[in-house]
């Protein structure tokens, strides 16, 4: 019965529980049946205890003990028709195996569910150590392009338009020359909170250089895009950024691209943020402080729309 619960495990891992009780009854029958039919044993039920055990490890620690109190009252069955006055200890022994058999099951759960959490707990925090800018706690350049291939396939598998914003703060130099380097990390930070709070949950924010971010908008339409672009681009000019008793104002330049259908296969999110790119130099050369578009006409003709 071990090895065919080995096999079952192994063929559906995720059904582990539910396998290991009807494979602990089959084992249970394994015991209880010989009992019956072959010579009596007094060290039958010590086989008991690696059921016990099992349960404990499989099936966690409720079903544990309910194996536990099974097997000592199988125990004292098998041992009803055996003449026991021989063996005077038999009867301390198996409850004595069977219930440290118990208590080493439920101290091997405890660790173990220890253990996991830690391990859990440590793989949150690689993952967020690999996948978020520190400072601003927006997706780093790598995790961003990844989250946002996958948003481009699944747009483009439900059809639904998408967008990128690419926002470049306006003479960061600037900040860190006249306030500080500690002045320009504040701004960072801050313009990073602002642009999360002018996001809906589904939208990708990335750090992708020093002092510019992109957003992935899946599924926006244009109206929407120019005014999350706007909104953006207006909440960090409205902004006061003050720090260690400084205070200073801010502007971006915006640039900013829509698809109507992202094309299967061929269109990379590089492309897309390079014409996001494009379009935030459209805004730099127009004066900055500004939201441009990378194809101003189609924009236009869907504005009228
Ligand atoms: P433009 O309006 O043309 O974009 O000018 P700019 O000064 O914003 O652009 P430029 O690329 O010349 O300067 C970007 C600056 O951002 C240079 C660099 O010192 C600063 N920077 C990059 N990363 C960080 C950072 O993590 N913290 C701080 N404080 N500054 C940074
Ligand atoms: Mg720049
Ligand atoms: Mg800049």
């Amino acid at each position: 019965s071990n090895l065919l619960l080995w096999r079952w495990i192994r063929v559906h891992p995720r059904r582990v529980k539910t396998s290991s009780l009807l494979i602990a009854l089959l084992y249970l029958g394994n015991i209880c049946i010989p009992g019956v039919h072959l010579p009596p044993d007094p060290l039958l039920p010590m086989w008991n205890t690696l059921l016990v055990v099992g349960c404990f490890m499989l099936a966690g620690r409720p079903w544990g003990w309910i194996s536990c109190a099974v097997a000592i009252a199988a125990s004292h069955w098998l041992l009803t028709p055996i003449d026991m006055s021989t063996y005077p200890n038999a009867y301390l022994t198996i409850w004595s195996c069977l219930l440290g058999s118990a208590v080493l099951g439920h101290i091997y759960v405890e660790r173990f569910n220890y253990f996991f959490t830690q391990l859990e707990y440590y793989n949150q925090q690689l993952l967020r150590l690999s996948t978020v800018d520190h400072l601003t706690g927006a997706l780093n350049v790598g995790a961003y392009y990844a989250q946002c291939n996958t948003q481009l396939a699944n747009c483009q598998r439900r059809r639904l338009p998408c967008a990128v914003l690419f926002i470049d703060l306006d003479h960061f130099k600037k900040v860190n020359d006249n306030y500080g380097h500690a002045m320009g990390d504040h701004v960072l930070q801050q313009v990073a909170l602002l642009l999360k709070s002018c996001l809906r949950k589904d939208d990708l924010l990335g750090r992708v250089g020093g002092e510019e971010f992109s957003v992935f908008l899946p599924g926006a339409q244009i109206p929407d895009c120019n005014t999350i672009a706007e909104r953006i681009r207006a909440s960090i000019e409205a902004q006061v950024f003050a720090f260690n008793g400084q205070q200073l104002r801010m502007t971006a330049s915006v640039g900013l691209t829509w698809i109507e259908l992202p094309a299967k296969n061929t269109q990379s999110i590089d492309e897309i943020q390079q014409q996001a790119d494009k379009a935030m130099y459209k805004a730099k050369q127009a004066g900055r402080n500004r939201v441009c578009h990378f194809d101003p006409q189609r924009f236009e003709e869907m504005a009228m729309q």
